[in-house]
């Protein structure tokens, strides 16, 4: 199994700064989530990692071996995009086959190879057929091995697409949003699989996604990148209940993390709308306190009135298992979304002004610069 190593890494187009400096280390097999917004550099960096695109500065080792130089081909990496990549006129069976007959065969074969349909198919496929068969069972796609892209459904192109990365064994697998063409109910069944696979194959695995809920869900750890920069690597708990930064505090998490002005004075009380929020910090001045919406609970009845932060609910939804209330302090004119069970929904007054407190120990208080200060 072979780790990778990424250090310093630098890539700019004109002005932008897509990938800045950054360093990540994945242990063999361990499962790597990147997130990030939209123009944050995740492809950028993915592609650098591949070998189909060169950094300017910093080096990629797999296995301990310093690869920066080396074309993507020799790299043993494969890599799985949104958008498939199959070829059209090529079967499930030969898309799959492909990176084992480019392998057997030589440069000056290879290139016929890929324009048209298969010369050679029976004798390349030969000593391949197994490992394509045994691949396309893990798949569940043994039945449909004689079919082309078009007669596929978008969940079974993605799993040949699986499979063709998987068939070949490789030290590395890169993923670039490989499920965001699928449908909610596919995404959850995919995303399964692909951790099933990644577990057997044993191979380190970086997955490139915008959906917090896949990248919580399968990883070791998560990568959160904003503006080139990776500002936090921590597993999925770390990540939501520790953010070392406001800015990972606010993209991580559905819906977002509440954030409300804090002042703390002399006496090191924070206070957020007036209230002391059971919080204690040396720094003074002004501060951004954070908490999660399910760490924003009711104040017990007789504490309703004067006491916990004061809002107006301005509409409530109901989500099935919990009712986000969405609401206004009436102090500071701030908006707030608290998470609360559908059984709490009559503790809502009918005057619509109830009184928020916060979870014991879930308060996070972020400073000017937006590092977390406690
Ligand atoms: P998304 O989530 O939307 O796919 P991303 O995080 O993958 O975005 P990148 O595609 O890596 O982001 O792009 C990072 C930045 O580099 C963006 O500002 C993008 O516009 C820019 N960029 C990427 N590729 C090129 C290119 N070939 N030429 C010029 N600018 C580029």
């Amino acid at each position: 199994m072979a780790g990778v190593t990424i250090a310093s890494l630098h890539k700019r187009f004109g002005a932008v700064r897509a990938v800045d400096d950054v360093s990540l280390d994945l242990s063999p097999g361990e499962f790597v989530s990147l997130v990030g917004p939209s123009g944050c550099g995740k492809t950028t960096l993915m592609r650098i990692v591949a070998g189909l695109e060169r950094a300017e500065g910093g080096t990629v080792s797999i296995a301990g071996r310093d690869v920066t130089g080396l074309r993507g081909a020799d790299r043993n990496v494969a890599m799985v995009f949104q958008s498939y990549a199959l070829y059209p006129h090529m079967t499930a069976r030969q898309n799959i086959a492909l990176p084992l007959v480019m392998r057997r065969l030589g440069a000056r074969q290879r290139l016929p190879l890929v324009g048209r349909a298969w010369p050679g198919t029976r004798a390349a496929l030969a000593g391949i057929e197994a490992d394509v068969i045994a691949t396309a069972e893990s798949l569940g796609l043994g039945h449909l091995l004689d079919r082309k892209p078009a007669q596929l459904s978008g969940g079974q192109r993605q799993r040949v697409a699986l499979g063709r990365a998987i068939v070949r064994r490789p030290d590395v697998f890169l993923m670039d949003e490989p499920l965001s063409n699928l449908d909610a109910a596919l995404r959850v069944q995919t995303r399964k699989e692909i951790v099933d696979l990644h577990r057997r194959a044993g191979a380190s695995t970086i997955y490139v996604t915008h959906d917090q809920a896949e990248a919580l869900t399968m990883s070791d750890r998560v990568a959160v990148m904003m503006a080139g920069r990776i500002l936090q690597v921590a597993n999925p708990t770390a990540v939501y209940d520790d953010p070392r930064d406001l800015r990972v505090a606010r993209f991580i998490g559905s819906p977002r993390i509440n954030t409300l002005a804090a002042e703390i004075g002399a006496d090191g009380l924070v206070r957020v709308a007036g209230q002391a929020m059971g919080l204690a910090a040396s720094a003074r001045g002004a501060h951004v306190y954070a908490l999660r919406p399910e760490h924003l609970v009711l104040a017990p009845a007789p504490l309703m009135q004067g006491r916990g932060l004061a809002a107006r609910v301005e509409h409530v939804e109901f989500l099935g298992e919990a009712l986000l209330v969405h609401a206004r302090l009436t102090a500071t004119g701030e908006d707030v979304v608290a998470r609360i069970a559908p059984e709490d929904r009559n503790r809502l007054p009918a005057d619509g002004v109830v009184g928020f407190v916060a979870a014991p120990g879930r308060g996070l208080l972020f400073g000017a610069d937006e590092a977390r200060v406690a």
